[in-house]
């Protein structure tokens, strides 16, 4: 199971998360029409944001040193995004860091690296937009224009201190991707958890590039033991959120992993554990696993595919 990102996992997205699929393919994203989309902003601290839009949440520290921006959706909102920042601040964005590789986090890439933005990441989303320098890549990938590319890149973490912050970035095993960064604002009780977190919902656990469910687990354990009460946590997708609703987010995952667990343990194919449903008593607050997509991609988390 090396290459099958245009296999059934990808096809049986829904239409809320076709943008996370289209990840490989950025006309698709280029076509979608961007021109009613606005760029909302959340302020968090007087100097720290998160900026909502179509596409992945953004988070916006500003300052003295210039704008840090956390992911950047599509390439048609680079502008409004830019506007958005100039709203707040009279200095334009210096960093971009990438939560992970997909393209409605990475589509702004080109254009704010084209503008002097640097742009960092974990090296995995580094060979995912550039696989034509990684013969050795197994999953899927889309190769970026140079622009677009990162230009640092890290394996265990990194720190900025920016901004008159400490903004502390850590990489969590294999989780949605095998390129997923955490991002903590210890000062202001602040994550940016990218899509290790869906607020409300199943996760989309990207198998195809490495994902996992025990590592999307771990992301939520290891934010989880770093809140409190007043911890404010941005999600991949969804509203602002608390640490209430990511433990929340966290047993329904540990409550799937358990009961897919055992299903693979009494031997039963893939097949048959989507048949089995075994998420049918948490769809009502988690909304529908169409197609079984959580559940395949949590069943293969666990076998390999076998
Ligand atoms: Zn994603």
């Amino acid at each position: 199971m090396t290459t099958l990102w245009q296999g059934t996992r990808c096809a049986a997205v829904v239409s809320v998360l076709a943008a996370v699929c289209a990840a490989g393919a950025p006309t698709l994203a280029a076509q979608q029409d961007m021109t009613d989309v606005v760029i909302e902003t959340i302020e968090l601290e007087s100097d720290l944001f998160m900026l909502v839009g179509r596409g992945g949440n953004m988070g916006l520290s500003v300052g003295e040193d210039g704008a840090f921006l956390i992911d950047d959706q599509f390439a048609p909102l680079t502008a409004k995004i830019q506007a958005a920042v100039a709203e707040v601040s009279d200095h334009p964005v210096r960093w971009v860091l990438n939560t992970h590789w997909h393209g409605d986090h990475t589509g702004g890439n080109e254009n704010l690296g084209e503008a002097g933005a640097m742009i960092v990441a974990h090296r995995n989303v580094y060979r995912r937009m550039n696989p034509a320098e990684f013969a050795d890549l197994v999953g899927r990938s889309a190769q970026a224009p140079r622009a677009a590319l990162p230009v640092v890149t890290f394996d265990e973490g990194v720190q900025f201190h920016w901004n008159g912050r400490h903004i502390r970035v850590t990489h969590i095993g294999t989780a949605h991707t095998d390129g997923d960064a955490i991002v903590h604002f210890p000062r202001a009780n602040v994550f940016h958890m990218g899509d290790t977190f869906f607020r409300g919902r199943y996760p989309f656990i990207d198998v195809d590039s490495g994902g996992g469910v025990d590592g999307v687990i771990a992301a939520a354990n290891f934010v989880l033991e770093q809140s409190n009460d007043d911890t404010r946590i941005i999600p991949g997708h969804g509203g602002l959120a608390s640490a209430e609703h990511l433990r929340e987010y966290r047993d329904m995952l540990e409550t799937v992993r358990l009961r897919v667990a055992s299903m693979v343990a009494d031997g039963r194919s893939e097949d048959e554990v989507v048949a089995a449903a075994p998420t049918s008593d948490l769809d009502a607050t988690w909304g529908e696993d169409a197609g079984g997509r959580f559940v395949r991609a949590v069943y293969f988390s666990l076998t390999g595919g076998n």
